[in-house]
């Protein structure tokens, strides 16, 4: 199966700039959780979402198209500590919006680093989609950070933190290339008609 390909389409500063897609699967997580390196991986080719960009300055929803009307789109990253406050206070309302209102929208993949686990954002992230009813998935990112043997307690422990199984949560290495087949072919499945 070829990975999927990921155009990039456009850049947004607003949810309503976005153009209009018929399905869609979109990215969160807090900056520097590997959401970039992520995007480029699927996407086979580096550089497509800018990695290690500056801190704050990046408050941009990209978006990238599979194929015409199917689209993923890559939201800012939250929680970032050097960012100003009138950056993160209209971070919430601008994704709250999107999550509770974009139509199209099929899957959210919410990643959570696999080295640190989630934080209190990503939780309250989580509960939040959960109360909302929104169909997320987690990925654990960066799982070449975690040492083999101590996968299976690290594995058990993040799905806790998320309230949830440790088959539920998708490990990928967007470094080394691990598991990145088998989030593509998820990806693929929830932006199959
Ligand atoms: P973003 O802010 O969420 O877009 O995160 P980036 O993709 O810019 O990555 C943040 C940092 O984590 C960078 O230094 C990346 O090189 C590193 N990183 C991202 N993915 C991986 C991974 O799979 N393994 C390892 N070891 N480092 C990673």
């Amino acid at each position: 199966m070829p990975p999927v390909p990921l155009q990039f389409l456009q850049s947004a500063q607003r949810v309503a700039d976005l153009p209009d897609s018929e399905r869609e699967v979109a990215v969160v997580g807090r900056s520097n959780v590997g959401k970039s390196s992520l995007i480029n991986a699927f996407a086979n080719r580096t550089n497509l979402a800018r990695v290690s960009k500056t801190p704050g300055r990046t408050q941009l929803i990209n978006i990238f198209q599979v194929s015409p009307g199917v689209t993923v789109v890559d939201l800012p990253g939250y929680g970032y500590a050097k960012v100003p406050s009138r950056i993160t206070k209209d971070w919430g309302p601008m994704i709250e919006g999107y999550l509770l209102e974009r139509e199209c929208l099929q899957m959210v993949m919410v990643l959570v680093d696999g080295e640190i686990g989630p934080t209190k954002l990503d939780v309250q992230m989580l509960e939040w989609l959960r109360d909302n009813e929104i169909p997320h998935q987690v990925v654990a990112t960066k799982s070449d950070k975690v040492k083999s043997n101590k996968k299976p307690a690290r594995k058990k422990e993040l799905a806790a933190g998320c309230m949830l199984d440790p088959g539920d949560v998708v490990w990928v290495s967007a470094a080394k290339n691990i598991n990145i087949d088998r989030l593509q072919d998820l990806i693929r499945s929830w932006l199959s008609p």
